[in-house]
């Protein structure tokens, strides 16, 4: 009987995983100190600056890395690489210069699974650090 009839599995969730770190920013339920915010993308100081300005800037919609940068809309594609530029002038290192890096996947050292972009600055960067 209908009893017996095995319960489909729930369709795999398309909206913000709840354990992630950065949606969980997205949606005010954890704290950050935000320097920019649009409809498509976020950008906030990183819990541990490693150079004087250390900016993160996050799609709001979730993805795992830039190997999903495919699966993100032509508009949030652009505003996050215009958010990178916009931030770096707001903080005013624009000029003397300034590194946007993403870590994707295991030989990256990626840490936090939601895309994002470093924006790092502020002082002189090394050379040889990729
Ligand atoms: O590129 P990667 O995944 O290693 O970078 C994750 C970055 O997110 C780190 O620089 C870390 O300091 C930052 N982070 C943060 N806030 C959190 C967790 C991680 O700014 N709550």
């Amino acid at each position: 009987g209908p009893g017996l009839v095995a319960q489909a599995p729930p369709p795999a969730a398309k909206e913000a995983p709840v354990d992630c770190i950065f949606c969980r920013i997205v949606a005010g339920k954890a704290p950050s100190k935000k320097v920019y915010e649009d409809q498509y993308v976020l950008a906030f100081w990183d819990i541990r600056p490693r150079a004087k300005v250390h900016l993160l800037v996050i799609p709001k919609q979730h993805v795992a890395s830039l190997k999903e940068l495919d699966e993100l809309p032509v508009e949030t594609r652009a505003a996050l690489l215009s958010a990178c530029v916009r931030v770096a002038k707001d903080q005013g290192i624009l000029d003397k210069g300034f590194r946007v890096i993403t870590n994707a996947g295991k030989d990256a050292s990626q840490s936090v699974f939601h895309l994002h972009f470093h924006v790092v600055g502020g002082e002189q960067l090394r050379e040889d650090a990729i």
